[in-house]
This record gives structure tokens, C-alpha cells and sequence, in this order.
């Protein structure tokens, strides 16, 4: 298949593009209802604010914009059990996700509280790092720094982020693609340590070594070389591909300072995409890995607590995203991450895959724009979490036997297959707004 139709294939992942986009159109519906209408996945709780940048400090990268603002959530909206004051109360025993044998064999002194039907889960989330977690999770467990956001009240758009803030963040997340050529030599960040090591680590330190006000001009980092090891591609693709959607975004949801109006603007995205279809199909190729990310959940879900304090709110949000994932897994998978990570030195490269990642989800604490902070930690975690899922996941294996999938992963992952089903509609609208103009020109 891969080979009869080579130029309609998104490289990597042996899937068409015309097969994502009628996927896109049959699942549009579901995930724009999940993401826009059930409580569960439109509140993000994060530290939005708490966090200092560890790499580098940068006074002036703040963006005092109206437009990256974001306005936080009142904790009377939010369902008891996820608030705060109830989050903090807690201390004992961290149940794993799902925990259904855990709650069975040790009853935790402070089930009840909240209702007979609280799972511990809903209240406790683990927040160390597993070694098996590509990010850096959010402290859901009540820490005094979070706050809960509506996804539906701050939209990922254009907020006039930009200039060397903005540019030093990419920069430096390009960089953490440098792995280096010898895997066993491997020198990625360990977590807690220093954060960045090896040669991505120099190169950055360099950038940022100047004189504060100096503007960096050179080009970012170029993408690996297709004779690379598929990982080190899979990883460059996930970052470019998410960042042609935050492009995407901000194109098709563009502030017209004349008007005042929010709109397409077609001039920006032939500057930062439609010349560039290589980042168009990074794009569909992290629609592709998010969708079997999603399948691959599917039993998982059957028995995932969603936590709301209200039995039918939950059987609802179950039914939605289980109702998604077999719709997914229905045709045929579009990713196959079995193939990935089996060379000798499959454990090294993953483990500096591993921390290469988990800095990428560390310097979204740098970027200087609140907005573009929340939906930069979102879309990382919620590539982390489909890469944890695809990595370190086995299908078959019982609920219990598979690292635990917090809250905030489980809202990232969907949020962020949310982004990327609109990135697809909007590629859509403004390949039709370039073929009425070429008609035109005609
Ligand atoms: P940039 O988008 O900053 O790109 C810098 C360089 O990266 C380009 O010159 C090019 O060499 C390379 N490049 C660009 N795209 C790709 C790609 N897909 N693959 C590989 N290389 C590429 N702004 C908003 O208005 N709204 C937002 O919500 C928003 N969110 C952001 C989130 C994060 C995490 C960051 C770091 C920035 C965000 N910004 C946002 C800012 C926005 O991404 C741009 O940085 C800004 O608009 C300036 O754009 P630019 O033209 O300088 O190019």
C-alpha cells in the first residue's frame, strides 16, 4: 500500500492523507463535542503561573497583551471533587489509575468523604515522575500554585506573541532534537539534575549566552536527515508538527486590528505553512500517531473514573471518548508503533527520547505569553501522554500492569487530537480560499 501510492502517503506512518482527512470528517463531530461540551475535558487544571523558566531567565519576554490573557476558572464551576480545597485535604495512599484493586484491598480512610461513589483516584493523583512519563506532569494534587482553566473560554488563537521570547522557546526545542549520533553516549537530562545535557544542551546554552537584548538570527534547527533512525525522525516530526498547528491556529483564528474581528487570514498561512509542506504533513503525521494513541486507550477507558461526583454525568463521558476510540480502532490503524524502539540500542535511544521530551514540556515554562503557556503545556503533555501510551503501553495487558494515566494526560491527549482535527479543517478552508484565488487570477 505504502509503496503503490508513495506521494500520498504522510511519511512514517503509512496512512494517505485523503484517508486522515475522511477520518477527520467522520470523527469531527465526536471530538469537537468532547472537547467542547463535556466538563470533564473542557477544565484544565495546570500551574500556569508558579513555575520559573529552568533554563534561562528572560525578564522581557512577557507579552502584556489583552489576547494572552487567560481567564481562570471559578471553583464553583468546577465538580466538587476536582476543586482545590478538597484536592488539599488529602494525604495517604496514591491509588493507581485505574485502581480498581488497589480501592478493593486497601480502603483508603478518606473514601466517603466525598460521596460513596468517589473513586480514591478522583481525588489523589500521582504527581512524581513515573520513568515511564515523557512529560513533566502538573501538580494535580492540590498544589497551592494551580489553577483551573475553560479550554472553551480561552481558545488557542493569534495573542501578537512573538519576536525573541517567542523564537528562543522554539529555538530551544528544536535543539532537544540534536540527540547524539551514539546513543550509549547519551548524556539527556536526568530529571531533577541538571536540566539539559549534551550537545542540545551546549547549543542552547550558547544562544542564550548572549547579550540579553541581541536577537538571534540564525536558522533553527534543520530537520534530521530521512536516513536517520525512524525514533529520531518520529521526534523531530512530533515537534514541527506541533508547531505548524499552533501556527495554524493562530492563522485561522487571526485578530484583523482594522475590523476588530477574528477570522482566516490567508497572507499568514501562506507565510508559515502553505510554502512549507513539510510542515503540513508533520501535522498529519501527529493527527495519525494521536489517533492510535487514542484507539490503543480503548480498554483502558472502559474502566477509567471520570471523577465528576455525578454517576450519570461520568457514564456519559465514558460512553463519549469510549464511543471515539472505537470508532478509531474500527479502521484500519494508521500508526504502527510496534516497529519503533527494537534495535540493540532500543533502551538507551528511548530513554534519551524519553528526556529529550520531558525538557520540550520543561520549556513551556519559558514562553512568555499566559495563553500561549496554557496551550504550549496542553499539546505537549498531550503528545507525551499519546507517547507514553504508544511506548510503554501493552493492549492486552490488564488495567493494572500499565502506568498510571493522570486526569490532566487523559484531558491533554483528547484536547490535543481536539487542535489537530481543527488544524486539518482549517488546512481545508484555506487550500479552498488559494484555489478561488488561483480561479480569480485566471
Ligand atoms: P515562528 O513560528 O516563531 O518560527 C520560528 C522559526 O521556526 C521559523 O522562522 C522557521 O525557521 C521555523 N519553523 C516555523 N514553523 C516550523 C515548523 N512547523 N516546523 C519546523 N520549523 C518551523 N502565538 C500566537 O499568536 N498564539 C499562540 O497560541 C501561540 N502559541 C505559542 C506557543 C509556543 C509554545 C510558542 C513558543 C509560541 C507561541 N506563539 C503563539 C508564537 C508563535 O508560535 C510564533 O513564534 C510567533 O507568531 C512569531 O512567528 P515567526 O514568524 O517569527 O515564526
Amino acid at each position: 500500500y505504502c509503496a503503490n501510492e508513495p506521494n500520498s502517503i504522510v511519511s512514517d506512518a503509512c496512512v494517505s492523507f485523503s484517508t486522515l482527512e475522511k477520518l477527520n470528517s467522520d470523527l469531527r463531530p465526536a471530538i469537537k463535542y468532547l472537547t467542547e461540551s463535556v466538563d470533564f475535558f473542557t477544565f484544565y487544571r495546570l500551574d500556569l503561573y508558579g513555575r520559573e523558566c529552568p533554563f534561562w531567565s528572560d525578564d522581557e519576554g512577557f507579552c502584556g497583551n489583552r489576547a494572552c490573557a487567560v481567564d481562570i476558572a471559578d471553583e464553583k464551576d468546577i465538580p466538587e471533587s476536582w476543586r482545590s480545597s478538597e484536592l488539599g485535604k488529602l494525604s495517604g495512599p496514591r491509588a493507581s489509575q485505574p485502581s480498581t484493586s488497589v480501592q478493593k484491598e486497601e480502603p483508603s480512610p478518606f473514601r466517603g468523604k466525598l460521596g460513596e461513589d468517589t473513586a480514591e483516584s478522583c481525588v489523589f493523583e500521582p504527581n512524581e515522575i513515573d520513568k515511564r512519563d515523557y512529560c513533566v506532569p502538573e501538580d494535580e494534587s492540590g498544589g497551592s500554585n494551580c489553577v483551573y482553566v475553560s479550554l472553551v473560554d480561552n481558545p488557542e488563537r493569534f495573542t501578537g506573541y512573538a519576536g525573541k521570547s517567542a523564537n528562543n522557546v522554539w529555538r530551544a526545542v528544536y535543539q532537544e532534537n540534536c540527540f547524539n549520533t551514539n546513543a550509549q553516549k547519551s548524556q539527556a537530562s536526568p530529571l531533577g539534575g541538571s536540566p539539559l545535557g549534551g550537545p542540545a544542551a551546549a547549543g542552547l546554552k550558547n544562544v542564550m549566552g548572549r547579550r540579553k537584548h541581541e536577537v538571534v538570527q540564525q536558522d533553527l534547527i534543520a530537520p534530521p536527515p530521512e536516513e536517520q533512525c525512524l525514533e529520531k525522525r518520529v521526534f523531530y516530526r512530533v515537534l514541527s508538527g506541533m508547531h505548524a498547528s499552533i501556527s495554524m491556529h493562530l492563522c485561522y483564528d487571526f485578530l484583523n486590528q482594522t475590523t476588530g474581528k477574528w477570522g482566516p487570514n490567508l497572507q499568514c498561512y501562506k507565510d508559515r505553512l502553505h510554502n512549507y509542506p513539510d510542515r503540513i504533513q508533520n501535522m498529519y503525521f501527529n493527527y495519525a500517531i494521536l489517533l492510535r494513541a487514542v484507539a490503543k486507550l480503548r480498554n483502558n477507558l472502559k474502566s477509567y473514573t471520570f471523577c465528576s461526583g455525578d454517576k450519570r454525568t461520568d457514564e456519559m463521558t465514558r460512553k463519549k471518548i469510549t464511543g471515539l476510540s472505537d470508532a478509531i480502532a474500527s479502521h484500519p490503524s494508521v500508526f504502527d508503533e510496534s516497529i519503533m524502539f527494537r534495535d540493540e540500542d532500543a533502551v538507551v535511544l528511548k530513554e534519551d527520547f524519553r528526556n529529550r521530551f520531558r525538557n520540550v514540556s520543561r520549556l513551556m515554562d519559558c514562553v512568555g505569553c499566559d495563553k500561549c503557556r496554557l496551550w504550549g503545556k496542553i499539546q505537549t503533555a498531550g503528545y507525551g501522554t499519546a507517547m507514553k501510551v504508544l511506548f510503554e503501553y501493552d493492549e492486552a495487558a490488564e488495567n493494572g500492569a500499565n502506568p498510571a494515566l493522570r486526569r490532566t494526560e487523559l484531558v491533554a491527549l483528547v484536547n490535543t487530537l481536539g487542535r489537530l482535527s481543527k488544524s486539518l479543517h482549517a488546512f481545508t478552508v484555506f487550500s479552498s480560499m488559494i484555489e478561488k484565488e488561483r480561479v480569480l487570477e485566471e
